[in-house]
């Protein structure tokens, strides 16, 4: 398997090639040259799998340059009960990624059960032994930067915390994370996890990065590299619960699902539109937003158009304040036929930044809109009073807590889901991350998962750094040298 550039001008490349790169060299993103179809045989054959089976199934038509003995093992110590347990106390850890049913044909799939209480776990900690083998095989070391408003960083520390060969170097803004999101980063005490809490906004962090990023020469020397949500092999990872969800949710192949995804930077669903491509029966693919409802727009309008940062909102689902998504355009270059040009097209207008209030582009009119219904995608937004009703309807009717995210993609998911279809809802975070809207919502606090008890009270390690990129290349420099 190949994988080449949705901008269509960068030269094949392998699974482990891609795997610690970014962009392609002509700054679009990767996607395999033709998605591997599943039999009916094989889907047949995968139905009783465990999670870790069925992992393995689905990762080795991708992963195609790994030994599959190799691959096997990197997936059996990854998908195991002891890492994704932190779920609620009724929760069957032995699925992994266990089904819960609300009401005849209403799931939420449970993918928050990992160290870090948020679906990105599901991903990232597969890529922290993917990383870990590959850059054992090629005798190298990797520095991760990366800036975090909460769910991504930790994910990553979590995955990364104790590998061989790999740093982290993660940038947080100084005291405007929660509490909890703070305690579980900066108690991390591994002597590769360096957090860095700086003084300023998330923005001024993620400027930190891209400055850093930019210096060519420095990256190189010191091995600079990142996981963000562009990282195939974190979209390769989460195709495999579209699967497991499906199998859990219905007794024969012949059935079809909607999956309804809480959505930010489109990575998560575009797992689910891979798995539909693969052949998955999947009838509908529902995309729930918050407030920040760049993707509602696209596919209820043919538009797309990215806000910038003054018209992005700061909500309480805020790992879905997002508004310019950015692997939408995987899902773009499957929308035009796979033309490079196209895309490369649309991009220079996304990329150029438009104005506040205009179109990156808009497909209405082209017969690109009379492609669309054919990728079976519905979606609709979810406000702050929205969340609140749906967690209490939930809680009142069910006796399940949700978090925030997952309440937006329930709400979107019962107003879009086709009469007939088993709705299958992707719990993204357990409510214990958003303690502040539960307890809005609710009255009450959530419950933590035993092994989170107390957290805050543990001591932690982090540099308070002001908002200076040559003090943070000084930084990284002597803690390499060290
Ligand atoms: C990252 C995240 C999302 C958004 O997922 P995308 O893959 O960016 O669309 C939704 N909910 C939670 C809790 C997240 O951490």
């Amino acid at each position: 398997m190949k994988y080449i550039s949705t901008r269509g001008l960068a030269p094949a490349k392998t699974f482990t090639e891609i795997l610690l790169a970014g962009l392609a060299p002509d700054g679009g993103l990767y996607l395999p040259e033709a998605y591997p179809q599943v039999t009916r045989a094989e889907l047949e054959a995968w139905r009783n799998l465990s999670y870790a089976e069925l992992a393995f199934a689905v990762l080795s038509k991708f992963a195609t340059d790994i030994p599959a003995d190799d691959l096997k093992a990197i997936i059996s110590k990854t998908y195991t009960s002891e890492v994704y347990s932190n779920g609620r106390a009724d929760s069957d850890f032995s699925q992994i990624t266990p089904l819960r049913t609300l009401a005849p044909g209403v799931h939420i799939l449970e993918l928050s059960n990992g160290p870090t209480l948020a679906f990105k776990d599901m991903a990232m900690q597969l890529l922290g032994n993917l990383f870990e083998y590959a850059l054992d095989k090629q005798h190298a070391e990797l520095n991760i930067l990366g800036a975090t408003s909460g769910d991504t960083g930790s994910a990553a520390e979590y995955a990364m915390r104790g590998k061989r060969g790999i740093r982290v170097f993660m940038l947080s803004p100084n005291g405007k994370m929660s509490a909890f999101q703070r305690a579980q980063m900066y108690s991390l005490q591994d002597e590769n996890i360096y957090n860095i809490a700086i003084n300023g906004m998330f923005d001024d962090a993620q400027d930190m990065v891209k400055a850093v990023s930019n210096d060519h020469a420095f990256k190189a020397a010191h091995k600079i590299g990142t996981v963000n949500s562009i990282n195939w092999g974190r979209v390769s990872a989460q195709i495999v619960y579209y699967f497991k969800g499906y199998f859990a949710a219905t007794k024969s192949n012949d059935e079809q699902v909607a999956f309804s995804v809480p959505s930010g930077n489109f990575g998560n669903i575009c797992a689910g539109h891979i798995a539909r491509m693969m052949g998955l029966p999947i009838g509908q693919l529902i995309l729930a937003t918050n407030e920040n409802d760049v993707l509602d727009e696209f596919f209820r309008t043919g538009v797309y158009r990215p806000r910038g940062s003054e018209h992005t909102y700061e909500t309480s689902s805020p790992s879905m304040d997002i508004s310019k998504a950015s692997n939408f355009e995987r899902f773009v270059y499957d929308l035009v036929g796979r033309d490079g040009a196209k895309v490369r097209e649309f991009w220079s207008r996304v990329d150029a930044g438009s104005a506040p209030d205009t179109a990156a582009f808009d497909i209405k009119g082209t017969p690109y809109w009379n492609e669309l219904p054919k990728f079976g995608f519905a979606s609709g937004k979810s406000t702050h009073l929205d969340r609140l009703k749906t967690i209490r309807e939930m809680w009142g009717q069910y006796g399940v807590m949700i978090d925030t995210h997952t309440a937006d993609g329930l709400k979107v998911g019962l107003e879009q889901r086709r009469p007939g279809l088993p709705l299958i809802c992707l719990e993204t975070a357990l409510p214990a991350k958003f303690e502040e809207t539960i307890v809005e919502a609710l009255g009450r606090k959530p419950e933590r998962p035993a092994a989170m008890e107390g957290i805050e009270d543990l001591p932690q390690r982090v540099t308070v750094m002001d908002a200076d990129v040559a003090t943070l290349k000084a930084f990284i420099a002597k803690k390499l040298s060290e």
